[in-house]
């Protein structure tokens, strides 16, 4: 993708923006763009650059992606909405074209990062409120006040906000940033230096949040309530919303298909027009994952039976059966429904309501699979008008809840197990 069109090829040093920006190492890539830590020389800081791909439809992409995060970014002077910041923005002129730049606050993992480090174990459920509360805040902001849709939530466009901030990090300043090209390519002292401290830090954090985390032992089958979960009491989780390259104006749809398959609305499915709502399905979808480690809906293909159709059984299976009216009001309705509104080439369900699921197999106690159910079920509403709006979410009791699992739970249900 290195050619006439495609991303921008950046090595360690490069300048930007007339010497602005420094580039200082690679932190991921999309379909759209490749991103890099930049070091900003006129504020001192280190920022995010996205440099998007040049032909035309990604330098469209870009446009459309400045205008949606420049009016989150204006809207919210104070910073407490929960969505990624816009710095600055600007053309890049290169072998391969014109690349759009956008230059972004530094954040750092993905949730679903966390969920890989965690093994795929499930967060505490206070970690999960707290990352919930954050998305939330950024959903209503979203929803409410700019009328704007996400169309693409889930665990990888949920970002931590950097504890490891290579600008207030106290082992990290002390090596100070790439401010030039490095003679004789990347193998050249400072960088090396840089490298590997840089390495050490983040596999030191990583590990500290995995054991941490996977040091939950099993009490009596019961989901574990344990010192571990004291620990990462401490540390605040907040997270922002990022990646708005397909974020529309409500009235202004921007597609017929939208969101990652696993974290697809049924209305979007069916064709049946879709809203706000549609992002808080994909926020329960994402709270699940946060909760268990595994995604909530994740059809395969198989013998003959689409994607689509595999999809909606699953969702049938936990959730129940999509109400007739709803079933075959779509625009795709009659390649999955007959006209009574059952599926037409998966008739036998398995009836898996979502607290037996939790229960069962992901060792949730009775009350605190119960309480999750009662916040996410209403979202998972198959008439989208039905589901709460962020708003109301942000004040459910389960996610007031103030941490439950605290030491005295802990240390009664050890001493309930030692009685035993
Ligand atoms: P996609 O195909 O997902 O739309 P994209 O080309 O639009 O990709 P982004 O998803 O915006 O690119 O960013 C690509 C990756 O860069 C992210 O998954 C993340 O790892 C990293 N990244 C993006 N923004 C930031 C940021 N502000 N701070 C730190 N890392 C970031
Ligand atoms: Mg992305
Ligand atoms: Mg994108």
């Amino acid at each position: 993708s290195y050619r006439k069109g495609g991303y921008h090829a950046v090595r360690v040093g490069d300048m930007f923006s007339g010497g602005r920006y420094i580039a200082q190492r690679k932190l991921g890539w999309g379909e759209f763009s490749t991103v890099w830590l930049a070091y900003d020389s006129q504020t001192s800081k280190y920022v995010a650059l996205k440099i998007q791909k040049s032909a035309r439809e990604f330098a469209q992409s870009a446009i459309h992606e400045i205008e949606v995060v420049s009016a989150l970014t204006k809207h919210d002077p104070e910073n407490k909405k929960c969505v990624i910041r816009l710095v600055d923005h600007f053309k890049h002129r290169g072998p391969n074209g014109q690349h759009f730049c956008m230059v972004f606050e530094f954040l750092g993992d993905s949730i679903l990062q966390l969920i890989k480090y965690n093994r795929y174990k499930g967060l505490p459920l206070n970690k999960v409120r707290d990352i919930c509360r954050c998305i939330l805040t950024a959903l209503d902001y979203l929803h409410r006040q700019l009328g704007i849709i996400h169309t693409d939530l889930k665990p990888e466009n949920i970002l931590l906000v950097s504890t490891i901030n290579p600008s207030n990090d106290p082992i990290r300043s002390k090596t100070s940033p790439i401010l030039s090209k490095p003679e004789g390519g990347m193998n050249n002292g400072s960088r090396y230096v840089s490298n590997s401290i840089e390495k050490k830090l983040k596999q030191r954090a990583r590990l500290a949040v995995a054991r941490i985390i996977s040091r939950r032992a099993s009490l009596g089958g019961v989901r574990p309530v344990t010192k571990t979960d004291r620990c990462l009491d401490g540390i605040d989780f907040r997270c922002k919303v990022v990646d708005f390259g397909n974020a529309c104006w409500a009235n202004r749809p921007i597609a017929d298909e939208i969101q990652t398959r696993q974290y697809r609305a049924p209305e979007v499915i069916l064709q049946s027009g879709y809203s706000y709502s549609a992002d808080m399905w994909s926020f329960a979808c994402t709270a699940f994952e946060l909760a268990t480690g595994e995604m909530m809906f994740a059809p395969k293909i198989g013998q003959g039976i689409s994607e689509d159709e595999a999809h909606l059984a699953l969702m049938m299976e936990m959730l129940g059966k999509i109400p007739r009216k709803i079933a075959v009001g779509g625009v795709r309705s009659k390649d999955y429904f007959d006209r009574y509104g059952d599926l037409k080439r998966i008739r036998r369900l398995k009836h898996c309501p979502l607290t037996c699921l939790l229960t069962d197999k992901f060792k949730f106690s009775v009350n605190d699979a119960r309480d999750f159910a009662d916040f996410l079920i209403p979202i998972l509403d198959f008439a989208p008008e039905k589901r709460p709006t962020a708003r109301q979410c942000l004040q459910h009791p389960w996610l007031n809840k103030s941490s439950e699992f605290n030491a005295q739970n802990v240390d009664s249900q050890m001493s309930k197990l030692q009685i035993k």
